[in-house]
Order: C-alpha cells, then sequence, then structure tokens
C-alpha cells in the first residue's frame, strides 16, 4: 500500500491566496526505567507502521555501542537496523531530501542522548507531516529528568510510561538503579550496572549507597565489584 499524505488548503492571512500544506505529523513518547520494554515497544510500534505500508525509519544514539550499532537491538535480542547518529540535525542531511520527503514515520531510540530532540521533533512533526515516536529514559539513576525526553513531553500526542519487574522483589519497578559508586550521569551499561526497582527498594539501596560514600574506607579497601555485590545484599534486605 503506498503511503500517502493529504495536503491540506490554507488561506494565507495576509493576501488571502490558498496554498498547500501537508498534513501535520504526530509525536508519541514511551518512558519509563531501564529493562521496561521501551525499545521492544518501539520496534513493535515502528514495525506495525510498515506493516501498514508507511515508510519508517529508525534511529538510535552512536553513544550506545553495547550492541550492534547499526541496529536498535533490544535486551532480549530482537534487532532492527537503523541509523546511529551523534545527533538528530544532521539525518536529513544523511539520508538525502528524497529519502527524507518520502519517510512517514521516524523512530528515535535512546533518545535521552539527543541534545537536539526537542527542535527535530518540532520540525519533522511540526512542518515536515512526520510521525515521531521517541523511547527513551525519563530519569536518571538519582531520579531526575534525563537529557531531553521530559521537554518533549508538551510536544507529544501520547505519552506512554513503562514499568519493569523489581529485581529484588518482583513489584513493579519505576526506577533504575546504579549498583556501583560511580557518579557520573551518562555511564553506558547494562544489568552487570544497573537493576529495576519499586519505590522501596530504591530508597532502601540510596542509603546503602549514601553510607558506603560516607564511609572512605570502605571506598578505599573494596574493589568496585566486591562494592557492587555488598550493595546488593543490603539493599535486598
Ligand atoms: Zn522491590
Amino acid at each position: 500500500m503506498a503511503s500517502f499524505k493529504p495536503s491540506i488548503p490554507v488561506v494565507n492571512p495576509i493576501d488571502g491566496a490558498k496554498y498547500h500544506h501537508r498534513a501535520s505529523g504526530e509525536v508519541h513518547v514511551i518512558i519509563g526505567p531501564m529493562f521496561a520494554g521501551k525499545t521492544t515497544a518501539l520496534l513493535r510500534r515502528i514495525r506495525s507502521e510498515g506493516n501498514n505500508g508507511r515508510n519508517v525509519a529508525m534511529i538510535k544514539s552512536s553513544k550506545d555501542t553495547r550492541y550492534a550499532v547499526d541496529s536498535v537491538v533490544t535486551h532480549d535480542g530482537i534487532k532492527f537496523p537503523c541509523w546511529a547518529l551523534s545527533d538528530l540535525t544532521s539525518f536529513r542531511q544523511k539520508l538525502g531530501d528524497d529519502a527524507y520527503e518520502k519517510l512517514d514515520v521516524i523512530g528515535i531510540d535512546e533518545a535521552q542522548f539527543f541534545e537536539d530532540l526537542y527542535d527535530f521533533c518540532c520540525n519533522a512533526a511540526d512542518h515536515d507531516g512526520k510521525t515521531i515516536i521517541v523511547a527513551g529514559l525519563d530519569g536518571d539513576y538519582l531520579r531526575r529528568s534525563f537529557g531531553p525526553v521530559l521537554d518533549v513531553v508538551p510536544l507529544a500526542d501520547t505519552v506512554t510510561k513503562l514499568t519493569a519487574r523489581c529485581e529484588l522483589c518482583g513489584k513493579r519497578a519505576f526506577f533504575t538503579f546504579r549498583k556501583t559508586m560511580a557518579k557520573q550521569t551518562e555511564l553506558i551499561a547494562g544489568a552487570d550496572v544497573y537493576m529495576p526497582v519499586c519505590r522501596q527498594h530504591y530508597v532502601n539501596g540510596q542509603l546503602v549507597i549514601e553510607a558506603a560514600n560516607a564511609s572512605s574506607v570502605l571506598e578505599c579497601r573494596k574493589v568496585q565489584s566486591e562494592s557492587r555485590l555488598e550493595v546488593e545484599a543490603a539493599v535486598a534486605i
């Protein structure tokens, strides 16, 4: 089925002339902690749009090279070809104007890493008629807003917050807990460093981390992996 974008006649309020404006696009945002299935939900949506005859493209951050660089891969191993980029502004140029014009749907994975997310979504949805599906972390390991993902919520048609399972009790997990003492906001890693946790285990975990940080003896004497095991054991209590 060929894709079809209806053009809508618009009257210029100044000279009364009619011109055609492309139908506006959409912005959908999928957020949640790590291991909540955000990439899986994004891929499902993109595949479904593709099966409906719409032209689709996937973009992910070139910062995240944990899996294949030219594929989006979910934690459970499902793959989809994608563009690995450091910014979104360069996407149109890299793809080419003709190919960009034909695109209907653009998926953006790990959206927290794209500083130009807001402007890209604005232009692509408002002016270029694209449907943009954004998936990313809403919060970092300290539950602070992570990058620009929450900035695009006011642009969005829909916002979906997914949850994971708490690794320690199996309840719904809303937060990403970092099991190490590392303090930088961006520390790209998987289950060796992060785990999804419920509120209670998040709070317990932060207390353990804060106590460990306050103890210079622990910081000096423990190697990181030992500290991590100790944190996990202490949080689970
Ligand atoms: Zn829990």
